[in-house]
């Protein structure tokens, strides 16, 4: 088994044109792991995930993953080395139908196990059964994120990246998706999860990760963040 962290980013840099976002960002998710991201808005969650997933460039520091260097590699080359995030906002394809985004998430890996990874997401969420032939775009705000969820596990993701997976989802809707996210932990896969809704991430996590303004401030045991007065009022504001 190899031995180090699964995913081990060091000094990132990286922004948008000439706007620097990150600023020597270090994150570990060791093989098993959940870790909660946290940070305000702005901090730069949604930047470091692209950048790590190949969307946006890095302009120095090191991706490794799973052994591989993935600094500057292809997003097609860090979804190949099995690193698979579930974006922001849901973004299924509206005008396909549920089946045809669970196949399309298994276009780049896990292609041979494309049919028994689809009847394994149709267990797993019984809803997309039912609706398998519908357009996605018609479907609640909730399914959508299901079905982005699932679409991403047809990759047989090694680590998955969630952002903020519970986003204006209807509370009962929101219990749901942390139950489903202890589950997917319980399986085995790591998982590193950005989450605004910060008590039930910390409940669910290993460790959590505090980034503010583009470094990472805090990374620690959920109990260490929460048992602190000092670092709750600091990055919690609690
Ligand atoms: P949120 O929780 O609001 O999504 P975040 O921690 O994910 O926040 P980012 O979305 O990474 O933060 O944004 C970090 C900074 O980068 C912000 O100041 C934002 O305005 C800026 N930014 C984000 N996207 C772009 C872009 N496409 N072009 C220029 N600046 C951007």
């Amino acid at each position: 088994a190899p031995v180090g962290a699964l995913l081990d980013i060091r000094g990132l840099c990286g922004g948008y044109g000439r706007v620097q976002v990150l600023r020597g960002v270090d994150l570990q998710v060791h093989a098993g792991e959940m870790v909660a991201l946290l940070g305000s808005n702005g901090a730069g969650k949604t930047t470091l995930n692209k950048t790590v997933c190949g969307l946006c460039r890095a302009w120095s520091g090191t991706i490794r993953f799973d052994g591989k260097d993935l600094s500057g590699a292809h997003y097609r080359a860090v979804v190949k080395a099995g690193l698979i995030q579930v974006p922001e906002g849901r973004k299924v394809f509206p005008d396909l139908s549920v089946r045809e985004n669970l196949e399309l998430g298994s276009f780049t890996r896990a292609h041979e196990r494309r049919a028994a990874n689809i009847e394994k997401m149709f267990h797993l969420f019984p809803r997309l059964r039912e609706c398998m032939a519908q357009r996605a775009g018609t479907m609640s705000g909730g399914e959508q994120q299901m079905l982005a969820i699932a679409r991403g596990l047809m990759a047989e993701p090694v680590l998955l990246i969630l952002d903020e997976p519970s986003l204006g989802l209807a509370p009962r809707l929101v219990q749901e998706m942390f139950a489903l996210i202890r589950t997917l932990r319980d399986g085995g896969l790591a998982v590193l999860l950005v989450e605004q809704n910060v008590g039930q991430s910390l409940e669910i996590a290993d460790r959590a990760c505090v980034l503010e303004n583009g470094s990472m401030r805090f990374s620690g045991t959920p109990e260490a963040l929460l048992g602190s007065d000092m670092l709750r009022r600091a990055y919690l504001g609690l």
